[in-house]
């Protein structure tokens, strides 16, 4: 199953984390990371990841390795 990860290049301009219906994305030091447990992927809320529809700098991609970050 595919997740997503947020790469370096995040600029922690917080738009994702306004998007996220389930509060998956948190404030990390220094990029925001993404908590595997609450990500749904969006399902259920919109057609496709919100957060990726908002990152300005194309940071959040999908990952099939486990890349957990908490
Ligand atoms: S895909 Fe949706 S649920 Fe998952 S982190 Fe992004 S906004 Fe949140
Ligand atoms: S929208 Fe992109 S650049 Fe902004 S905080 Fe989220 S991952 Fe980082």
């Amino acid at each position: 199953m595919s997740s997503l990860a947020i790469l370096n290049q995040c600029i922690a301009c917080d738009a994702c984390r306004d998007v996220c219906p389930t509060q998956a994305i948190h404030i990390g030091e220094p990029i925001y990371t993404i908590m595997q447990q609450k990500c749904i992927l969006c399902a259920g809320y919109a057609e496709n990841p919100s957060c990726i529809e908002v990152c300005p700098v194309d940071a959040i991609i999908y990952t099939t390795k486990n890349m957990e970050q908490t």
